[in-house]
């Protein structure tokens, strides 16, 4: 590949004012003659998405609200900025499906990002996944749109990209024909993997948020003190590797050095290394199957302390055990599980559910949803609808 102006790589950010969006235009900067910024979309922080589209002069920005759209839109004019902005949802679908856009990075947090992650997958488009709520909500739709659509599937969450990088090279979706024992996730146990039990139910939205190696949104941020994030990830890799829950194991190593591994038969086992920064799997998934500076600083084993390794405590991470739960349960279980959580998250985010009260939320809309096939992408939004309605009523209930 050369790297003349045809070559030039059209991407589309969705979520571009979050964490992982903020972290891909920043390797997409680095690259100029590579990558170039088609379309950026935010729900919120309109003077975010202004100062990127001043930075980035994509062609599209997406904004919800219409009015203020076109508010963002005179201002970038007022700046000599030709960004068109568009609103609603529907735009999201329309950028991540955009026949001049190669890759689309979706980035959008929550099951709010299924359906222009979907629609980038039935488009045929490179498709980086952060948004790892999508798989959670409708792994298979999402899957077989990916081999309909004959999209390319590259995952953008640490652990996940480390597997995929440990895997095999084509590795064809069967774990035994490649020798595949299991799949191992690293987890660093987020804030609260020493601090007593009894001190959880006390824990504050802004200690959630303190992630001991990461800095991440904060939905994502509670997801890791509460290990959810581990489960969903398990959720994640089942789909994405084609691998059965009884071999995807979670092990914590708190440093965040290894992000994940893969063990084969032979005893070999296979992990991929780096300092915790999400720039190492944005570019790693832009480029592949090629390599390019991400903006991360080496790994210096001189000066890494020790790294350990533990098993994980159920009784103190119990999320961890419903997201296992949900798996094996299959069928809608676990678009039940995701939005329970949400709902769950954001009220304690709001200060209106404790922190322990997080996983009780889960666990008792897991029990009161009915488990139902997921064979339609009508099915999966009206789960995702009956549950999140049973967890807000019993978040009020609560508070009440
Ligand atoms: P964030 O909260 O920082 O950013 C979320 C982005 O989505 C923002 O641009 C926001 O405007 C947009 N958004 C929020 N709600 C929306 C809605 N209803 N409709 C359309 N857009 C909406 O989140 P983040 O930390 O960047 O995480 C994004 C996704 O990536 C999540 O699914 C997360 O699990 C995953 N992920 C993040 C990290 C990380 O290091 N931050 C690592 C691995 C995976
Ligand atoms: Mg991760």
């Amino acid at each position: 590949m050369s790297d003349s102006p045809e070559n030039i790589q059209n991407v589309t950010v969705l979520g571009a004012t979050g964490s992982i969006g903020q972290s891909t235009l920043d390797v997409i900067a680095r690259h100029p003659e590579r990558f170039r910024l088609f379309a950026a979309t935010a729900h919120a922080r309109l003077d975010e998405l202004r100062d990127l589209c001043l930075r980035f002069n994509p062609v599209f920005a997406v904004f919800p609200d219409a009015a203020r759209a076109s508010e963002l839109e005179q201002a970038l004019r007022a700046n000599s900025c030709a960004t068109r902005v568009l609103a609603g949802a529907e735009a999201l679908v329309d950028m991540a499906t955009h026949p001049e856009v190669d890759a689309v990075m979706a980035s959008i947090v929550g099951a709010a990002g299924l359906l222009p992650t979907l629609a980038a997958a039935e488009a045929g488009k490179r498709v980086l996944l952060a948004n790892k709520e999508a798989l959670v909500v409708a792994g298979a739709l999402f899957m077989e749109a990916v081999r309909k659509g004959g999209a390319e599937l590259l995952p953008i969450d640490s652990e996940h990209n480390a597997v995929f990088q440990s895997l095999p090279a084509g590795y064809a979706g069967e774990l035994a024909p490649s020798g595949i024992r299991r799949i191992l996730l690293t987890a660093s146990g987020g804030p609260f993997r020493t601090a007593p039990l009894d001190s959880l139910a006390s824990v504050t939205p802004e200690q959630a948020c303190a992630h001991p190696n990461w800095v991440m949104g904060r939905k994502i941020s509670v997801d890791s003190a509460t290990m959810m994030n581990k489960g969903l990830e398990v959720i994640e890799a089942h789909w994405l590797f084609n691998a059965p829950a009884e071999r995807i194991d979670v092990v914590i190593h708190p440093q965040s050095v290894i992000h994940s591994m893969v063990e084969y038969v032979d005893g070999s086992v296979l992990a991929q290394l780096g300092n915790p920064d999400m720039r190492t799997p944005i570019a790693h998934a832009l480029a592949f199957p090629r390599r390019m500076e991400a903006g991360v600083s080496a790994l210096d084993f001189f000066r890494l302390g020790p790294l350990s390794f533990e098993a994980p405590d159920l009784d103190r991470f119990p999320c961890l055990a419903l997201a296992y739960q949900a798996l094996r349960a299959g069928g809608s279980a676990p678009a039940i599980l995701n939005a329970a959580n949400e709902e769950a998250v954001a009220a304690f985010l709001d200060r209106k559910l404790t922190y322990p009260g997080i996983a009780w939320i889960v666990a008792e809309t897991l029990e009161r949803v009915a488990n139902q096939p997921v064979d339609s992408l009508a099915a999966v939004l009206e789960t995702d609808r009956r549950a999140r309605e049973m967890a807000r009523g019993m978040i009020e209930a609560r508070v009440a």
